[in-house]
Order: C-alpha cells, then structure tokens, then sequence
C-alpha cells in the first residue's frame, strides 16, 4: 500500500525533532530544520508550478550550496527523482547524461551554462534554472518564492529518489538507481553504528553530488537531525579553519582530503577537540595518516567506511576501537549486509580467499536506469558485484587488495580507463592508448596514459583534447608517447601490469 515513506518523512521527522536546532549552514546562511523544511516546501510548490509529477527526473548541477539539499528535500516532498551530475564534467558528458535519464528540469551553476548541451540533444529538457549567489544571475527565486506547497505527494519507498551516475569497465556511464529504501536504510547505518545524535555536526566538504556526500552527510544528518556545515569547496586550510569554528563532530571524508589537512603547517593550531567520528572511505588509507591524525586528535575514532554508489554508500563499517588492531580491513559488514568473495567458478569461498567481493543488503540498488543488461551483468540476487578483490576472515572482518575493474582511484574520484582510451581513440594521431595508474602518496593514484601514436603529436595536444571531453580529474596527467604497440597477452589484452612495472607504480 502507498504510505508516506522514504527521503521527505526522514526531512519532516529531523523537524517534528529538532525543530529549532541547526540543520543548514554554509557561507553566512543558517537554517533552522523548521526553516529548511518551510523552504523546501516552497520550492515544491514551485516544481508544481512547472508541472512535474512524481516520478519525473530533475537533474541537479551544482556545486556544495545551501540550495543543494533545499531542492533535494523538494524533490522528495513532490516525489521527484533528482539525477546528481558533477559540476567536473564537460559538455559530452552532462548531454549524455541528461538524454539517458529524460530529465524535464535541469537546476544548474549560472557558472556553467557554456557546459550545457544544445537543445536538440536533450529533447525531453524543457526548464532550465540557473542558480548563482548574485541575486541578479540567479533564478532560483522563480522556484522558491511561492507558498508553501501543501500535503507531500506519497511515494512508494522501493520508488527511485535519486539516480547518480558511475562510469564503468565498458562503454557509457550508467544510472545508479537509489531509491528511498536504500537511503533510509544507510543513513540508518550511519546513525546507530556511528551513535549519530541531533547533537552531532558534520562539515561536508566533499562534492555533495557523490553518494559520499548524499547519504553519509546530507540523508545522515537528516535522520540524526544534527546539522550540515556545507563547504563550497573543500581546501584544508579553511576547512580546519571551518571544523574549528562550528566545533564538528562528525565527517565522512575520503583519505585525500585527511592527508591534504595534515600537510598544513597550522595544523596544531586548530582546536578540533570536539571531533568525535572521522569516517573515511572510497580509497584506501594510509596507515601512517592515521596514526598521525590519532595522535593529533586523540579523542577521535577512525573508523573505515567501504561502499560505492552501487550500495547507496556502506556496506562496511570498521567499530572505531577496532580500526588499529585491524589496520589491513576496511571493518565488518554493516547491519543486514551479507559481504562473500566469489571464485572465478562463481562459488563462495572459504574465510581467508581472495575472490570478487558481492554484497547484498537493503542498501544495494536494483539496478541501473533504463539499462537492463548492466544490471542482469553486475547484480544477481540481490548481490551486486564490486569489481574489488577481496576476503571475509572467519570473524567477518572484510580485506580489500585491489580490484578487478580497470580503474584509476584517484584520491577518491574513479576514473575508468575505457572511457580516456575511448576518448584518447577519437585523435587522429593516436592508434591505441593505455590508461594507468601512477603511485602518488596524498591522492593515492594519478592518471597516466601511454599512447602510440601513428604522428608526431605534442602530450599538451592529447591532454587539451582530453580536457574539452571529460571532467578535469579524469584527464592523464602525464603522457608517455611511444610508436612501439602496446604489451598483450596471448587473448589480445593489454598487459596494464607490465605497463605499471615499466613506470615504477
Ligand atoms: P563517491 O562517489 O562519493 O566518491 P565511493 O567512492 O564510495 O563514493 P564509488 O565512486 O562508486 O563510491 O566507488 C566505489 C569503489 O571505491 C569501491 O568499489 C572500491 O574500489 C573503492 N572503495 C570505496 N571505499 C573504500 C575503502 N574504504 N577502502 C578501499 N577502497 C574503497
């Protein structure tokens, strides 16, 4: 039966709660849960003026900003599905995007209009609103500025909240399904393994677009009721600066950014006392960082948060006094997640083997948007398959060693190497191209590409061509050109290994 459930219940339950406590902060915008709540009904109201209907997609490309879970909470209050597109990607990659989903509605940084894609490449886009802190650019009062719109819509909680979009080992990028289940659920998570309360402070100073920043800052704190300091764009001098100030609690952030705060000089200047939670995720962690950020901070808990957008942020969470002792796992599997490895005979193996590690929980999506065979090829009952390798010890402590997908992790964001070779392909000069990972010790991976080229052609030409057609981070920063064919095995497949030996990664 259709009840109330989901994103907008969690929203209206923080107010009911913690009314009056905090819930918004960026810049010098404070917003109180009843006032956030007042706020995205207005803009409700305003997705109706549009005539959206549940179920509609609106596509959201914006930067970390107050704004940012305002239309969010909208969203969920009309039953809408908000699409989260990265404010890094270039005008291939946002039309591809917006044509796959149907969005009718896009909400985007005035900042990046010359990003957007013509208007026949997007027939179903029929409102675009432009947001920017200079009232005269912004439209966004157009949406905001109505009465309140009255009775949510209902939604159904297995109906899709957002879709976020991951590359992948083949071809186009694909939908990721989330759907209100799946956020309640590990927002869920976070709270009680976390002992989250409307007393704990997060300062989200990832992209907000990422599930990272969707569930484990915005749709936790919803559920805790405790409040979201949004940082626009995260550098480590402001946001020590920033954690201090609004005394934090509680973040999720990914290994880059802890090491980026302890190459600061000031660093013991800061008084971070207040900080409880330092959840981590979405790359490996150096040992060394967190035994330095313990003995800087020495009341507060590292604790190894291991998900992907696949399973709407955790499937693992490593219990804080467990973190030293079990230094090599990323912890154990979250309440109700069931985490095997997989041999290559698609049988389970015993505690201790390495095989691909499926997870199945309520957090794991359905599946993908409008693609059924990416998702009949990476789930099978109720398992999605992570690509990463990995074991389950007999106390079910989770170990991750590398991966099977041909990715770059680059301080957090993932770069497939099939979409840079494909795009890399595109160059009359290039005949075929490898993209691998170079060892940095603050991002983890940096992108290198080997290219052979049939003519002369400079690396800065290859990098500019690269740079018009994907998002910043995933352009190779360093280019080595060869005329020599790349390395295959017998099956024809690049030995990306031999290649790494070659550059000392
Ligand atoms: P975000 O999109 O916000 O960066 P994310 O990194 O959790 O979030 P994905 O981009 O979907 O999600 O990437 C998931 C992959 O990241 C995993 O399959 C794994 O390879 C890697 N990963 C995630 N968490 C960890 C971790 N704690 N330790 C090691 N690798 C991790």
């Amino acid at each position: 039966a259709e009840r109330p459930a989901g994103l907008w219940a969690m929203v209206a339950e923080a107010c009911d709660r913690n009314g009056d406590g905090e819930a918004l902060i960026c810049g010098d915008v404070r917003l109180s849960w009843r006032q956030a709540v007042e706020q995205a009904a207005r803009i409700a109201a305003g997705f109706r003026k549009l005539g959206l209907e549940r179920g509609d997609r609106v596509a959201i490309l914006l930067g970390n900003r107050i704004e940012f879970p305002l239309l969010l909470f909208a969203a969920a209050h009309e039953g809408l599905v908000t699409v989260l597109l990265s404010t890094r990607q270039q005008k291939p990659e946002i039309a591809y995007v917006l044509a796959d989903c149907g969005a009718k509605l896009l909400i985007h940084e005035a900042a990046l209009a010359e990003r957007l894609p013509d208007a026949q490449d997007t027939p179903d886009l029929i409102h675009r609103i432009a947001i920017d802190d200079d009232p005269a650019r912004s439209r966004f009062a157009a949406l905001s500025d109505n009465a309140a719109a009255p009775a949510p819509v209902e939604v159904n909680e297995e109906d899709t909240a957002m879709i976020l979009y991951t590359s992948g080992t083949t071809g186009k990028p694909k939908g990721a399904m989330l759907a209100h289940c799946n956020i309640v659920h590990s927002s869920m998570v976070f709270v009680s393994c976390l002992q989250l309360t409307a007393a704990d402070r997060s300062v989200a100073a990832v992209p907000l677009g990422h599930v990272t920043g969707v569930v484990a800052n915005i749709t936790t704190m919803i559920r805790c009721g405790g409040a979201l300091i949004i940082m626009p764009e995260f550098k480590a001098a402001d946001y020590l600066k920033l954690a201090a100030r609004e005394r934090v609690t509680y973040t999720v952030m990914v290994p880059a950014m802890y090491n980026l705060c302890l190459l600061q000089p000031d660093f013991d200047g800061y008084d971070l006392s207040s900080w409880r939670i330092g959840g981590f995720g979405g790359a490996p962690m150096p040992v060394a960082t967190i035994e330095r950020l313990k003995a800087k901070i020495p009341g507060l808990k590292l604790m190894n948060c291991y998900g992907a957008t696949e399973t709407t942020s955790p499937s693992t969470i490593m219990p804080g006094e467990l973190t030293e002792s079990h230094i090599d796992s990323v912890g154990l599997p979250c309440p109700g997640a069931r985490i095997v490895a997989m041999g290559a005979d698609g049988r389970e193996l015993p505690p201790g083997e390495i095989g691909e590690l499926w997870i199945q929980s309520a957090s794991v999506i359905k599946g993908y948007w409008n693609n059924p065979k990416a998702t009949t090829e990476s789930f099978t009952s109720g398992f999605w398959h992570s690509g990463d390798l990995g074991s389950v010890d007999a106390d079910g402590f989770v170990r991750v060693f590398d991966r099977q997908k041909d990715m770059i992790n680059r301080g957090g964001l993932k770069i497939y190497s099939a979409e840079v070779e494909s795009v890399l392909a595109g160059h009359p000069a290039v005949v075929e191209s490898a993209i691998i990972a170079k060892a940095c010790p603050v991002l983890g991976e940096r992108v290198h590409a080997v290219v052979v080229t049939r003519s002369p052609v400079a690396d800065t030409d290859l990098r500019a061509w690269c740079a018009e057609r994907l998002s910043d981070y995933k352009v190779p920063e360093t280019v080595a050109i060869t005329a020599e064919p790349l390395p295959r095995n017998a099956n024809g497949k690049v030995l990306k290994r031999q290649l790494r030996e070659l550059l000392g990664s």
